[in-house]
């Protein structure tokens, strides 16, 4: 299976994309998780974006094309793959379609995950992550057992640069601008399906499960 995740940052595609890898066997491409890891190991890629990710901006549209089409031309994604992040322009989805054809696949589905602008400002503005192995916590909903500090692997908790209040503000305006036009794109060539994302983990993968025919 080929699938896009869409949604407002902060809606769970990450977490969500993470199960469906899990119950399809795919893998899982995250652009945000490709670049933070870029500028954490300091690459010239990583230079280059860094300001882009700090402000909630979106890395310009060349890179973006440049990285995708390096990822999904490897060979670990010629099973299926979906896309967390990706396509975030117009011009992405042309790009996207370009890799395809290259590829000679198609995509399966488009699933959008909706959830209201005020929950995904409390989600996002809550959201801890642990450095050291990656799990996600929130102050209120999922707080760690000792306050600060990963329940897995002892690391000091951070909260993403982009994850404050004024950035979340400027990042879900981009997400409105640019990103949710391509839902009607993608609608009209019968690719889409709406999922409601406000409700907890598990509920929402159920929702997934079903509209992809897994259950
Ligand atoms: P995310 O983890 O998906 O919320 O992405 C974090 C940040 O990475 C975004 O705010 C952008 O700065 C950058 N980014 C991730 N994916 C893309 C993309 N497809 N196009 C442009 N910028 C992106």
């Amino acid at each position: 299976m080929r699938i896009v995740l869409m949604g407002m940052p902060g809606v769970g595609k990450g977490t969500q994309a993470a199960r469906l890898r899990d119950a399809l066997k795919v893998l899982h491409v995250s652009t945000g998780d490709i670049l933070r890891e870029a500028i954490q190991t300091g690459s010239a890629l990583g230079k280059r974006v860094r300001e882009s990710l700090d402000s909630g901006a979106l890395v310009p549209d060349d890179l973006m094309a440049e990285l995708i089409t390096e990822r999904l031309s490897r060979s670990d994604a010629s099973g299926g793959f979906i896309l967390d992040g990706f396509p975030r322009t117009a011009e992405q989805v042309s790009i996207l379609d370009r890799v395809l054809e290259t590829l000679s696949v198609k995509l399966d589905r488009v699933i959008l995950l909706s959830a209201s602008e005020d929950e995904i400002v409390s989600r996002l503005s809550g959201r801890r992550i642990c450095p050291g192995c990656g799990e996600v916590y929130h102050v209120d909903n999922r707080p760690p057992g000792s306050a600060g500090v990963c329940n897995k692997c002892g690391s000091a908790l951070v909260q993403r640069p982009d994850d404050t209040k004024a950035v979340i503000l400027g990042r879900l305006e981009v997400y409105k601008n640019k990103t949710l036009p391509l839902a009607e794109i993608y609608s009209e060539r019968g690719l889409l399906q709406e999922i409601d994302a406000s409700g907890d983990q598990a509920t929402v993968f159920e929702g997934l499960r079903t509209v992809l025919g897994l259950s």
